[in-house]
C-alpha cells in the first residue's frame, strides 16, 4: 500500500539539504543571529519577487497581522471586516489591536470572501478589511479596493495560505495597504521554525511597521514610542532565502497535481472541489472538496484505511468557537458551519509522486459518495 503523508516536510528538506546546511552554518559562523546581512538579504529579495517597495521579515505570520494593523493605527472603537472561515490568528489580531471583528460572508464556492457582503457591514467605526486569500485561492480583489476606496478603509491582505499567488497578473501586494505572510513551516514557503513577513508599497507602512516590531527604535538606544519585539532570526531568514528560488517551480507542481485532481473529480457527484476566482492564478496551500456531510467523515475514514492522510480546514468556523460563540453567532453563521461540516483537505505537496495522487484519487473514486 502506498502511504501518503498530508505533506512531506522531509522530501523537500532532503531535495536542498545542502544547501540549507550551508546557509545555516553561515549564520552560526557569522553569529549575526538577530537582524543584520541575512534578514535584510531575505527581505529583499522576497520584496523583488512580490514587485513590491518593502518587507519587513517578523516573528511570525500572526504578528506580521498584528503589527499591520498597528501601522494602519487601528484601535480601540473600530471595526475589521474579515471572513469567518479563517484560522483563528486573523480575528484574534483584530481583537488584540483593540478592534472589533465584523465577519462578512463567503462564497460557496470559491470558499473566499464574498465581496458583496462587504457593504453593507460598513458602519462609520468601519477602518480596515481584511481579506484572507484561504487555500491559496484568492479573493476577487477589484470589487474590493473598490468598496474600501469609496469607504476610505485600508486593506490588509493575509496572504499566509497564499505566497505568489497572483490577481490580474500581479501579486496581492498591488491590491492593498499591507499584505501579511507566514512562514509557518507547513506553508507553501517554510521556515524551520516560526517566521512571517510584513509586505508593503507604502513607505509610511514600512517604516511604522519595522519600528513597531522593534521597540520603537530608530537608533540603538532612542525610542520614538513603545514597540514590540516581532524581528525574524537570521537563521530562518536564511534558510527562507535558500528557499524562495524555488518556490515557483513547487507551486507549478501543487498547481499540476490540482489540476489531475480537478479532472478526475469532474464526473463525480457529491464531490466539489474548490472553484478558482477568475483572473487569479492559485497556489494551493490546500486542496479543498466539499462532500456532504455525514459522507465526509466516512470518506476520510475510507482514505485513512488506505493509508492516505487529510486534514479539515477548518472544522470548526470562527463564530462556533468557544472563544466567541454566541447564539446569534450560530445562527447568523449557520450557513458557514454547515459548509465546513462538509469540508475535506486532501494531500497535496510539491514532493508528491505521481503514485501517490493515483493512489489518493483511486482511493476517492472507489468510494461510493451517495
Ligand atoms: C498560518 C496562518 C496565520 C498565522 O501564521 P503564523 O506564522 O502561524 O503565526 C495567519 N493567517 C492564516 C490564514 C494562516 O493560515
Amino acid at each position: 500500500m502506498v502511504q501518503v503523508p498530508f505533506l512531506d516536510l522531509n522530501a523537500q528538506h532532503e531535495s536542498i539539504k545542502d544547501q540549507i546546511m550551508d546557509a545555516v552554518h553561515s549564520v552560526i559562523e557569522s553569529k549575526n543571529f538577530i537582524k543584520g546581512p541575512f534578514v535584510t538579504e531575505f527581505e529583499s529579495s522576497f520584496a523583488k519577487y512580490l514587485g513590491a517597495r518593502h518587507c519587513i521579515a517578523v516573528a511570525n505570520g500572526t504578528d506580521a497581522l498584528f503589527l499591520a494593523l498597528k501601522a494602519l493605527g487601528i484601535g480601540p472603537g473600530d471595526e475589521v471586516i474579515s471572513v469567518p472561515n479563517t484560522f483563528m490568528a486573523t480575528s484574534e489580531m483584530i481583537t488584540a489591536s483593540g478592534a472589533k471583528v465584523v465577519w462578512a460572508n463567503i462564497n460557496s464556492d470559491t470558499m473566499q470572501l464574498d465581496t458583496e457582503s462587504v457593504t453593507s457591514l460598513i458602519t462609520p467605526c468601519t477602518k480596515a478589511i481584511i481579506p484572507v486569500h484561504l487555500y491559496g485561492n484568492i479573493v476577487d480583489m477589484e470589487p474590493l479596493a473598490d468598496i474600501a476606496r469609496d469607504h476610505g478603509l485600508s486593506i490588509i491582505n493575509d496572504a499566509a495560505q497564499a505566497h505568489g499567488a497572483l490577481y490580474k497578473n500581479q501579486s496581492l501586494v498591488a491590491f492593498g495597504d499591507i499584505t501579511t505572510y507566514s512562514f509557518y513551516p507547513g506553508k507553501n514557503l517554510g521556515a524551520y521554525g516560526d517566521a512571517g513577513a510584513v509586505v508593503t508599497n507604502r513607505d509610511d507602512c514600512a517604516i511604522k511597521v519595522r519600528m513597531l516590531s522593534d521597540h520603537g527604535r530608530t537608533e540603538k538606544y532612542i525610542h520614538e514610542f513603545e514597540g514590540y519585539s516581532s524581528r525574524m532570526d537570521a537563521i530562518q531568514a536564511a534558510i527562507l532565502k535558500v528557499k524562495l528560488p524555488y518556490l515557483e517551480k513547487w507551486n507549478e507542481k501543487r498547481r499540476a497535481i490540482a489540476r489531475e485532481y480537478d479532472a478526475a473529480f469532474s464526473q463525480m457527484e457529491n464531490i466539489h472541489p474548490m472553484t478558482v476566482t477568475p483572473s487569479t492564478l492559485p497556489v494551493y496551500h490546500l486542496y479543498v472538496v466539499q462532500v456532504p456531510a455525514p459522507r465526509r467523515d466516512a470518506l476520510r475514514k475510507h482514505l485513512l484505511n488506505a493509508g492516505i492522510q487529510t486534514g479539515i480546514h477548518y472544522p470548526v468556523s470562527l463564530p462556533y468557537q468557544p472563544a466567541y460563540r454566541t447564539k446569534a453567532l450560530e445562527d447568523r453563521f449557520s450557513s458557514v458551519q454547515q459548509q465546513a461540516n462538509s469540508l475535506l483537505s486532501l494531500p497535496i505537496f510539491p514532493e508528491m509522486t505521481d503514485k501517490q495522487l493515483q493512489s489518493v484519487i483511486e482511493a476517492v473514486k472507489s468510494f461510493p459518495l451517495s
